[in-house]
């Protein structure tokens, strides 16, 4: 399978990453991790029609993460062929409000084209090539009690485990315990010491950062975050926009 980290920055553009968006290809069909902006114009500088994603999964519903959809949707049935059929699990049930935004703009539901879901805990996803497993993390505060609104994925395909963490708490706290062979881990909220420790009790064959933090950007600021990682027995890698790596 191939990941194609479109947009690898956080919260604000910076001038050299846009906001989290993440291509995966897998036996022929596309999937799209996270939808910040701008993830569909990103998709067609590499001519990767939009209307052949099966699936847009969303960790949680921050701008830097969801912002993109409104182009997407457009994109994705602007042009449309027999057929095609695109599922979007959001984090949380907003798709009335999606819908209210999108009519304001003077743009159509496509029920034809599009299916919404919300995420919740377990296995969302199955489809016999790419199997998606969500797991409640606490990036957004929430009450006692209430449902989840902050996800990691667990990307199961040919074979292959892929851990893709979200954004995540200050403290680390809440980063899943779930085994895999990659990991796909944002680096922006957290301290790498802290991450670091973590990280020394897996066994992943691969790290790779994505939505990273400003300190981290530039030749210096990679040097600096890889240096907190440099215990760890496997490869780590910081992803840029337009990477492509293949799992
Ligand atoms: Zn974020
Ligand atoms: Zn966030």
């Amino acid at each position: 399978m191939r990941m194609i980290t479109l947009g690898t920055g956080h919260g604000n553009f910076t001038g050299t990453r846009y906001k989290s968006a993440t291509l995966f290809e897998i036996a022929g069909r596309l999937y799209l991790l996270d939808c910040g902006s701008p993830a569909a114009a990103s998709m067609r500088r590499r001519e990767i029609p939009c209307r052949d994603l099966r699936a847009v999964f969303n960790t949680h519903m921050h701008l830097d993460h969801i912002g993109g959809l409104p182009d997407l949707l457009y994109a994705i049935t602007r042009y449309p062929v027999a057929g095609q059929h695109t599922d979007v699990y959001l984090a949380e049930n907003r798709t009335a409000e999606l819908y209210g935004f999108m009519h304001a703009m003077h743009l159509s539901e496509h029920p034809e084209y599009l299916s919404f879901h919300t995420v919740t805990e377990g296995t969302i996803f199955r489809d016999g090539v790419l199997s998606v497993t969500a797991i409640p993390t606490d990036h957004i505060a929430r009450p006692e009690g209430s449902a989840p609104v902050t996800f990691a994925f667990l990307l199961e395909a040919e074979g292959k485990r892929i851990l893709y963490s979200g954004d995540l708490r200050s403290d680390f706290a809440d980063f899943p315990e779930t085994e895999a062979d990659v990991l796909v881990c944002e680096a922006t909220h957290y301290r790498p010491e802290r991450a670091a420790e973590v990280f020394r009790t897996k066994k992943y064959e691969r790290l790779i950062f994505n939505h990273v933090h400003d300190p981290w950007h530039g030749e210096e600021g990679e040097r600096k975050l890889l240096s907190y990682y440099t215990a760890l027995s496997c490869p780590v890698e910081i992803a840029h926009d337009g990477d492509e790596f293949d799992l």
